[in-house]
């Protein structure tokens, strides 16, 4: 199947059919269908609570959801399936809080899955993650504790061992949100450079200026829907509901005369 976003035709790399997720009997994710493709980057946004941390959450299998497909390229990812593990080695995640193993350097967190999941000789695998932390300039602290980073370096290190996978999409779940604003625009600026290299992403922030600059496409949930979707120039200028006007803080003359619309 081809679809078409940002002006060509791509592969889909991930497909979410009319997604349904509760949590004790409350709806969070309402009949979400989503195509990504590939090297397109999505960026997800929308108030706090509105099921963007559950939609990425289901997509890497880590929720069982109550209805709906997912699927990345021909597979199908099901929370009950064997196949999860696999799934799952191809696609990268990085959240808020830096999850690397504290007691391992550096290096050692980026070579851990390479060469247990991926098979990657040591000599190999260190080649590669030499070149990716260069690319981040990190390399002075390959053999660093993760505790001797600042946060921005951390989230870094992260994204690199994310991308040493070779995943086929990754995810991106404010990763910025803990961050100082000086830490922020280093570790945003490792997300736009991936992004050229033809990255496939999925990406949760509040930052809406990197928005604006690193997504194909907008997506605007609220309620555990998606309310709005566009080009990111759009729909930054010119949002079309006044749930994302709201959102955004950005008032029509009539909405400010007859008060903001909840
Ligand atoms: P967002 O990431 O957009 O802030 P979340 O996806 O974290 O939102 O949460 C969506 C809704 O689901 C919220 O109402 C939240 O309280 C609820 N929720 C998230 N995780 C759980 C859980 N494990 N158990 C129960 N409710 C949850
Ligand atoms: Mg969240």
């Amino acid at each position: 199947m081809a679809i078409k976003g940002a002006g060509r035709v791509k592969t889909p790399v991930l497909r979410i059919d009319n997604l349904v997720k509760s949590f004790d009997g409350s709806v969070v994710l309402n009949d979400i269908s989503l195509t990504i493709g590939e090297g397109e980057v999505v960026v997800i946004i929308g108030p706090s609570g509105c099921g963007k941390s559950t939609l990425l959450r289901c997509v890497n299998g880590l929720e069982p959801v109550d209805s709906g497909e997912i699927y990345l390229r021909d597979a199908r990812i099901d929370g009950q399936k064997k196949n999860l593990h696999l799934v799952r080695q191809k696609i990268g995640m990085v959240f808020q809080s830096y999850d690397l193993f504290p007691h391992m350097d550096v290096m050692d967190n980026l070579l851990l899955g390479p060469m247990r999941a991926l098979g990657r000789t040591k000599q190999d695998a260190t080649a590669e993650a030499e070149a990716a932390l260069k690319r981040v300039g990190l390399s002075d602290k390959a053999h660093a504790l993760p505790r001797q980073l600042s946060g921005g370096q951390k989230q870094r290190v992260a994204i690199v061992r994310a991308t040493l996978m070779h995943p086929d999409i990754l995810l991106l779940d404010e990763i910025t949100a803990a961050l100082d604003p000086e830490m922020v625009r280093e570790v945003l600026s490792v997300v736009l450079d991936l992004a050229k290299d033809g990255m496939t992403m999925a990406i949760v922030t509040h930052e809406m200026r990197f928005a604006e600059a690193v997504a194909d496409r907008i997506l605007f949930m609220d309620g555990g829907s998606i309310v709005e979707e566009g080009k990111p120039k759009a729909f930054f200028a010119s949002p079309e509901t006044a749930r994302a006007r709201k959102f955004l803080n950005t008032f029509t003359y009539e909405e400010l005369r007859e008060g903001i619309p909840t």
